[in-house]
């Protein structure tokens, strides 16, 4: 992995060389710092500020990318223009029109873990357990370190089963466990999907493709993503992406470069 800023050079004249740009965005961690509590995750009026010019560029494309339930993620940006995609890749929306992933659900077992999750929450009342419809989400981030171990043994445990007979999967994300059906479609998946779907044959091969995450499943988009430029925020030395930005404070100044690139040329 490189880092970002020593490699400005060679990307500004990649992105030269195409007409348009792609911009694969994570929420939480990447456009928003982290928060003790995810409700109150916000992004930032100068980020936002920034994304909206953006996506008034021709040939300029804005997709948010998130964990989060889209009706959650659409509300926390709020901008019109922007395509969203929520619960890690398994719906979304584009130009106002709502699809889900093509694979099959088993809705009914999946509601006897959520309940399951809800029970444990309930003991750990510093945990916040997260219904986002497809997905659902425990997090962890006001709970005393001390007791993020106890936390973890109970709920592999009340997990396993579920886990072992490929009903789910978990993800160890930050401060977070992420609870997905056990399914083939992952941020990488909805990647391709889109650039296959939502854009022309033409446009596909002249634009820059980047996509820019800080956790687990934004790896997934990294790995399958191969000729996009790919970008961690927050460096770790097997991530899949190319480069890194050292921190989430590096975000707006990341889109700010960007923008400048496409006004200024
Ligand atoms: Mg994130």
């Amino acid at each position: 992995m490189k880092d970002f800023w020593s490699e400005t050079g060679k990307i500004k004249r990649l992105l030269d060389k195409r007409s348009g740009l792609i911009l694969f965005l994570d929420f939480d961690g990447t456009l928003s710092p982290i928060t003790s509590v995810p409700q109150n995750a916000i992004i930032y009026s100068d980020v936002l500020e920034i994304l909206k010019k953006l996506v008034v560029i021709p040939n300029c494309r804005v997709i948010i990318v998130s964990g989060r339930s889209l009706l959650d993620v659409k509300r926390k940006v709020g901008i019109k223009s922007v395509d969203y995609c929520g619960n890690h890749g398994l719906e979304w929306e584009i130009d106002g029109r709502h699809f889900t992933a093509p694979v099959k659900l088993e809705t009914e077992k999946i509601e006897n873990v959520k309940k399951i999750i809800f029970a444990l929450a309930q003991k750990f009342p510093e945990t916040v357990f997260e219904d986002k419809g497809l997905t659902f989400a425990l997090h962890y981030r006001a709970l005393d370190s001390k007791r993020v171990e106890r936390l973890r043994k109970v709920f592999e445990i009340e997990m396993e089963y579920y886990i072992n007979t490929f009903l789910i999967s978990v993800i160890y994300g930050k401060m977070v466990f992420d609870i997905k059906p056990r399914v083939r479609w992952d941020k990488g998946d909805f990647c391709s999907y889109y650039l296959k779907n939502a854009l022309t044959t033409v446009e596909r091969k002249r634009i820059l493709t980047i996509f820019l995450g800080d956790d687990k499943t934004d790896e997934d988009a990294f790995a399958k993503l191969v000729d996009a430029i790919t970008i961690k925020v927050g460096y770790r030395s097997n991530s899949r992406a190319k480069y890194f930005l050292r921190s989430q404070h590096e975000t707006k100044g990341l889109l700010q470069w960007f923008l400048n690139c496409l006004m200024i040329g």
